[in-house]
């Protein structure tokens, strides 16, 4: 019975993983997948073209405008943004369903997407990526190399003003060591299990079997 009352949660936990592109967020959060492979990893729709090695259906789904409109207007996407000249969004019913069952999910998007996100779900946990600096962000960007000059430079212009929105969620990572940043995030989501939130309803529990 110990065990039942430390392990269930009622409902899954919603982790969303954000920050200025270049920040790393995509390592950090293969990183998370690899060491929770129970986490649920929401796969976004995005209408830009595919990078060399992406697959349909496990980077992203790769959809046109007009899908992707249509897909708005039928309500199927907890949230959606206009990122860099491209559309992005989440779908809605594996989320919903994910956490109904009580498996937790992760989305990695941009910070309009968290900033929705965090209307529709105040209890989840947002978490904020930064770059230990600004120079040290443009040249992870042109390390990448998948971006066009044009892209780059507009994400570098960005960068700065994105970081103000930092104030919105409920947690900063500086992402130096991308393997200490990823564990770091572990920790909250260890953390964040037990929030009362979370768990009162073991106490419920406890108090109606005393009876
Ligand atoms: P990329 O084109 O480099 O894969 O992604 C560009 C940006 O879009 C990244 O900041 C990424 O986190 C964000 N992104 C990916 N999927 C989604 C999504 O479903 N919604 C939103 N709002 N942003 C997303």
């Amino acid at each position: 019975m110990s065990n039942d009352i430390d392990n269930v949660t009622p409902k899954g936990v919603l982790l969303v993983v954000s920050g200025p592109s270049g920040a790393g967020k995509g390592t950090i959060c293969q990183m998370l997948r690899d060491q929770l492979p129970d986490l649920g990893y929401s796969i976004s729709v995005t209408t830009r073209a595919p990078r060399t090695g992406e697959v349909d259906g496990e980077s992203y789904f790769f959809k046109t405008i007009p899908d992707v409109k249509q897909m708005i207007e039928k309500g199927e996407l907890l949230e959606y943004a206009e990122v860099y000249g491209n559309y992005y969004g989440t779908p809605r019913k594996y989320v919903e369903e994910q956490l109904e069952s009580g498996r937790d999910v992760l989305l990695e998007i941009d910070i309009q997407g968290a900033l929705q996100i965090k209307k529709r779900f105040p209890e989840g946990v947002f978490v904020f990526i930064v770059p230990p600096s600004l120079d040290e962000l443009s040249a992870r960007i042109y390390k990448r190399g998948t971006d066009s000059e044009d892209v780059i430079k507009r994400r570098m212009a960005s960068a700065a003003s994105e970081l103000t929105y930092a104030a919105e969620y409920d947690y900063i990572i500086v992402n130096d060591i991308a393997e200490k940043a990823a564990q770091k995030v572990l920790t909250i989501m260890e953390a964040e299990r037990y929030r009362v939130a979370r768990t009162y309803f073991i106490v419920d529990k406890i108090c109606k079997a005393k009876k």
